[in-house]
C-alpha cells in the first residue's frame, strides 16, 4: 500500500517535543497531508472508517463548568435533563445502532464522577451491549482506581476521557477539576487493561501552541490512546464559548493530520462539530488520516437525513465501514504488551541516565 520513495518515520515515539509538533502543524498544507496519509497507508486500509455510535445515557445537570458545553449545570441552555436511562432502553438504542453498522456502541453520562449507586446499571448495560457483539465505550467522568476495575471486569472494552485542550489553557476551559486529575483517570483505565478514547476540542480559542500541547499530551501518554476524538467546538448558545471566533476548517485538517503522524496506529475520530463541516472538509480530514466517525445519538436510523447523507458521502468517497475483526483483540493485546514494556524499558533507561 505504502509508495517507495517517501521517506516517513512513523515509528511510535513518546517523546515528542512541543516544537517539533508546532512545525508539523505549520509544514506547508500539501506536504503535511502527503505525509499524514503515506503514515495512515502503513498501518490502516485507507478506505475504511470504523463507525461508533453514541448514546446519552444520563443528560444534563453536570457540575462540571467544561465552558463549551450545554449539559453543565452552570450555564443556561434550556437542555432538557435526564434521569440515568433505564437499562432495557439502552439495550434497545444499541440493537438499533448495530441495524445500521455501527461496530461500537458509546454510552455517555454527565457526571462529575459514577456513584456508587449508579455502578450495578452501568455495569449491566456494558454486559448487554457487549452481549449483543458489539464493542462497548463509556464515558462517566472520573473514575477511581476500584471502579475502572469495576468496568473492565464487567467487560468495557473502552473508556472515553479527553483532555481537551493543552495543560496551559485548560484552566482557561474547566475550573472544577484539574488536568492531573484527568491523567490519573486515564491511568486508571490503562491499569485496568481498557481501551483508552481521549482526544479533545478545537476552537475555543486555543492557539497553535495549544493544539500542539494537547497532541503532545496524547501522543507522549506511556502507551497511545487507541481513539482519539478530535472535535470541532459547537457554538452553543447559553454557553460561555458561544460567541468565540470560528476555528478555520483548514486548521482543523491540520491537526487530525498531525495526530495521524504521532499516533499512527490509532484510530483518529472525527466527533462532535462534523456536521458543521462540509463534505469537501470532512473528504479533506479523512485524506488526513481520520478513520473513524460517530454516528451521533438520534442518528440512529437510516431514515435519518444525517445518516442516509454519510452513507452517501461514503458512497461518493469509495469509503467503507471498517469490520471489527479488521483489529482483532488478540493482535492488539499483543501490541499493547509489546509497547508497556517499551514503556517500562524507556523508564528504566531514563532512570539509569538520569543517576549516571
Ligand atoms: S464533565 Fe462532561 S458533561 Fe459535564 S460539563 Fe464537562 S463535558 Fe459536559
Amino acid at each position: 500500500m505504502f509508495e517507495p520513495g517517501t521517506e516517513v518515520d512513523d515509528t511510535c515515539r513518546h517523546d515528542w517535543r512541543r516544537d517539533e509538533i508546532e512545525s508539523l502543524l505549520n509544514l506547508p498544507f500539501n506536504d503535511l497531508l502527503f505525509r499524514a496519509q503515506s503514515v495512515h497507508r502503513r498501518h490502516f486500509d485507507p478506505n475504511a472508517v470504523q463507525i461508533s455510535t453514541l448514546l446519552s445515557i444520563k443528560t444534563g445537570a453536570c457540575p462540571e463548568d467544561c465552558k463549551y458545553c450545554p449539559q453543565s449545570a452552570h450555564y443556561n441552555t434550556g437542555l432538557d435533563r435526564e434521569k440515568l436511562m433505564q437499562v432495557e432502553a439502552v439495550m434497545e438504542e444499541a440493537r438499533k445502532a448495530k441495524a445500521v453498522g455501527a461496530t461500537r456502541f458509546c454510552m455517555g453520562a454527565a457526571w462529575r464522577h459514577p456513584h456508587q449507586r449508579d455502578m450495578p446499571y452501568v455495569l449491566a448495560m456494558v454486559r448487554g451491549v457487549r452481549a449483543m457483539g458489539l464493542e462497548t465505550c463509556m464515558t462517566l467522568g472520573m473514575l477511581s482506581h476500584e471502579q475502572a476495575e469495576q468496568l473492565a471486569d464487567a467487560g468495557l472494552d473502552y473508556y472515553n476521557h479527553n483532555l481537551d485542550t493543552s495543560p496551559e489553557y485548560y484552566g482557561e476551559i474547566i475550573t472544577t477539576r484539574t488536568y492531573a486529575e484527568r491523567l490519573d483517570t486515564l491511568d486508571h483505565v490503562r491499569r485496568a487493561g481498557m481501551k483508552i478514547c481521549s482526544g479533545g476540542i478545537l476552537g475555543m480559542g486555543e492557539s497553535v501552541a495549544d493544539r500542539a500541547g494537547l497532541l503532545q499530551q496524547l501522543a507522549n501518554l506511556p502507551v497511545h490512546p487507541e481513539s482519539v476524538p478530535i472535535n470541532m467546538l459547537i457554538r452553543i448558545e447559553g454557553t460561555p464559548l458561544a460567541e468565540v471566533e470560528a476555528l478555520d476548517p483548514l486548521a482543523f485538517v491540520r491537526t487530525v493530520a498531525v495526530a495521524r503522524i504521532l499516533m499512527p496506529g490509532s484510530h483518529v475520530r472525527l466527533a462532535a462539530g462534523r456536521e458543521l463541516m462540509s463534505d469537501e472538509t470532512q473528504a479533506l480530514t479523512f485524506f488526513a488520516g481520520a478513520n473513524s466517525i460517530f454516528y451521533g445519538e438520534r442518528l440512529l436510523t437510516a431514515q435519518n437525513p444525517q445518516a442516509a447523507h454519510d452513507q452517501h458521502l461514503f458512497e461518493r468517497l469509495g469509503l467503507y465501514p471498517e469490520r471489527r475483526e479488521d483489529v482483532d483483540d488478540a493482535t492488539h493485546e499483543a501490541a499493547i504488551g509489546e509497547q508497556l514494556e517499551r514503556a517500562r524499558i524507556r523508564a528504566m533507561t531514563t532512570d539509569a541516565m538520569a543517576r549516571a
